[in-house]
């Protein structure tokens, strides 16, 4: 998969592209990344990116030809599926992590300050948001994007179930884990974790899982029945 990101500060994602399961699957070339910085687009010769909104107001506001320089730049990104991160998109879901991972390349367009010129829409394929709250810029929503779609790739994570089990996979949150030691400052570990019987195990996990996601998000359990 191949995942190119346009962003006015770049930095913001080394620290998360460089460790730990994304780290592993770039090295093992499961995935690859670019990351673009649309001031290199400007044809401003301060390197200007952003204008003040038609109309008045407060802010700055992106403009749409370094975005679109920066954008039509890309090789093969006519085919690429183009994201625009906004608070104004369609929800981000675990569901859209999974349909994501079938695609060859993603392009994630980054806003910033008071946003975008409204026609950057016409470039773009989809709007997503990663929940009802206001973000500084997109590049926390894009590397949330990033992170669950790399490690839903196969051979991303050490097994299928792995993920399988995740919390949202189904319509339902995982079940309770523990691990050593059995016991801590009185709080003991299920007996049937201990018991080795494997049958008696995944069905406690399956009552856990039922149990869980009625109590705490009632509405998945009424979507899944
Ligand atoms: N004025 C815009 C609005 O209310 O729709 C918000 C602008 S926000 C301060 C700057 C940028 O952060 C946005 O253009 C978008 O790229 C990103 N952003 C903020 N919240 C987001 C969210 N919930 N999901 C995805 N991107 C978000």
């Amino acid at each position: 998969m191949r995942i190119t990101v346009l962003t006015l500060f770049p930095a913001m994602f080394p620290a998360i592209l460089n460790d730990s399961i994304i780290k592993r699957a770039k090295e093992n070339n499961l995935v690859t990344f670019e990351i673009i910085n649309f001031r290199d687009f400007s044809s401003n010769k301060h390197k200007m990116v952003d204008d003040t909104p038609y109309g008045g107001g407060a802010g700055m506001v992106l403009a749409v030809e370094p975005i679109y320089k920066a954008l039509t730049s890309i090789e093969g990104y006519e085919s690429a599926l183009k994201i625009l991160l906004t608070p104004q998109g369609k929800t981000y879901h675990q569901s859209v992590a999974k349909e994501l991972i079938s695609e060859e390349h993603i392009i994630l367009i980054c806003g910033h300050y008071e946003g975008f010129d409204d026609r950057v829409r016409e470039f773009i394929d989809i709007e997503v948001s990663i929940g009802d709250y206001v973000l500084t810029g997109g590049e926390i929503a894009a590397l949330t994007i990033i992170d669950s779609v790399v490690r839903l790739i196969p051979g991303a994570l050490g097994s299928k179930e792995s993920y399988e089990n995740d919390s949202f996979y189904e319509d339902t949150l995982d079940y309770p884990q523990y691990t050593k030691p059995r016991e801590f400052r009185g709080l003991k570990v299920p007996d049937v974790l201990l018991s080795g019987n494997h049958q008696e195990i995944a069905k406690w996990r399956e009552e856990m899982k039922v149990k869980r996601t009625l109590e705490r998000r009632p509405d998945l359990h009424k979507k899944s029945n």
